[in-house]
């Protein structure tokens, strides 16, 4: 059983063919500058992946050409569309909607489209990507996985912010929270790592990348998230200010004369890593110039460790004692010097690194010491599988 997995973005088109019963990439790609005249379709798995310079002037094309190059009679992955089972959608919000990821009907597109207003760039891309599968690959069970799901688990005291009550009940603005997906599958890989069953587990998951987002989980469910209402707020991030004085904002407006538009550019795009360096988004960028004895990017870089490290702490009060802390993506993956900082100076909390094991790469392994109460685990994250799991399961 094939199953494409899609994660259509505002401008791009990414995609996995994954083999379920290898659980293993057939091939993917991705469809850059949609909408732009210098479009173009990279498709391939590193040596093999090549660039096709293509006109997509919409996600609807996007996902026609990657049909025809999966097909494609010299070079192609699958002989026919009929050799692809189903497909699964990445989408953004699902709002209060969905819990578990769904198989799409008439229903759920209108649940979505509800949504896109709370994920402008997002959620329209997606729908145009299912429309696009529905209508080039007729009959073809579709699946939607939501990143906000995971975190419907999440009881009021975590989801509610403390506005008039009115704002949630009018107007549903409460923590829905991001990444779940990602934050799903590092906590299932983390508990067979761990050899224990994740109901018997409080977990710390961080996902740690451009954008960075933590989850506490206990028993296997979400509790509380750093992400929020949008995926601005929480941990300082590669171009996101996440959590500051919300005066700030009203500040910028009313005396600085900026526009609301300006204000949420400047929020999601100029600050992090990027507004504090002044000089990259990129965690790599940063550590080289701080290296290099520039004592901005040092502060970005000590300020991103100060902020995850903080939320950590608050995470292991409000689960009360913590078993594993579980590192994901760009950052948490690679960077043995992030988590250095983040986790130095903890060891009377029962979490001692191994700097040996933490200076290892590219697969999942415990990165703490042996006699560690609490663990330290890193897990390449997969998102794309996930789904595609997900998909198998409700088309079973
Ligand atoms: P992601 O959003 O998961 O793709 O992660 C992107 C972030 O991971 C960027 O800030 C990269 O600089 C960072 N990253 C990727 N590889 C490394 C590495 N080897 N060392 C430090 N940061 C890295």
């Amino acid at each position: 059983m094939k199953v494409l997995v899609i994660n259509a973005g505002s401008s791009s088109l990414k995609y996995q063919l994954v083999d379920m019963v290898t659980q293993t990439i057939v091939t993917k790609g991705i469809c850059e500058r949609v909408g732009a005249d210098d479009s173009f379709h990279k498709h391939g798995i590193d040596t093999d992946e090549r660039v096709i310079s293509v006109y997509l002037p919409n996600h609807y094309e996007a996902v026609k050409a990657v049909l025809q190059v999966l097909v494609d009679p010299h070079t192609g992955d699958v002989a026919s569309l009929d050799e692809i089972a189903a497909v699964g959608h990445r989408v953004v919000h699902g709002g209060e909607h969905f819990s578990d990821s769904v198989i799409i009907d008439e229903n759920v597109i209108r649940r979505i489209e509800e949504c896109s207003s709370l994920a402008p760039l997002h959620n329209p891309p997606a729908l145009a990507g299912i429309r696009a599968c529905s209508e080039l690959m007729p009959g073809k069970p579709q699946v939607a996985a939501f990143d906000t799901a995971f975190h419907q688990t999440m009881p009021p005291k975590a989801y509610m912010y403390p506005l008039p009550y009115e704002m949630f009940e009018k107007y549903r603005i409460r923590r829905y929270g991001f990444h779940g997906t990602s934050h799903r599958y590092i906590a299932e890989r983390a508990a067979i790592l761990l050899d224990k069953p994740l109901i018997d587990l409080k977990l710390i998951t961080c996902h740690l990348g451009n954008g960075c987002s933590l989850a506490a989980i206990d028993h296997g469910c979400s509790v509380d998230t750093s992400m929020g209402f949008t995926p601005l707020e929480g941990l300082m991030m590669g171009t996101r200010c996440g959590n500051i004085d919300p005066a700030i904002v009203t500040f910028m407006i009313e005396e600085l004369g900026m526009s609301a538009h300006a204000a949420n550019e400047l929020m999601n795009k100029q600050s992090g890593l990027l507004g504090i360096s002044g000089l990259s988004n990129d965690l790599r960028d940063v550590r080289a110039a701080t290296e290099a004895g520039n004592e901005r990017a040092a502060l970005a870089y000590e300020m991103y460790s100060n902020s995850v490290k903080k939320c950590i702490g608050s995470y292991v009060f409000a689960l009360g004692g913590v078993d594993a802390i579980v590192l994901t993506a760009g950052v948490g993956e690679n960077c043995e010097r992030m988590r250095r900082m983040i986790f130095q100076g903890l060891e009377s909390l029962g979490i001692y690194m191994d700097q040996q094991l933490n200076t290892q790469r590219g697969f999942e392994r415990i990165i703490s010491e042996e006699r560690s109460p609490v663990k330290i685990v890193v897990i390449p994250t997969n998102e794309e599988l996930m789904i595609a799991k997900d998909v198998a399961r409700l088309c079973a």
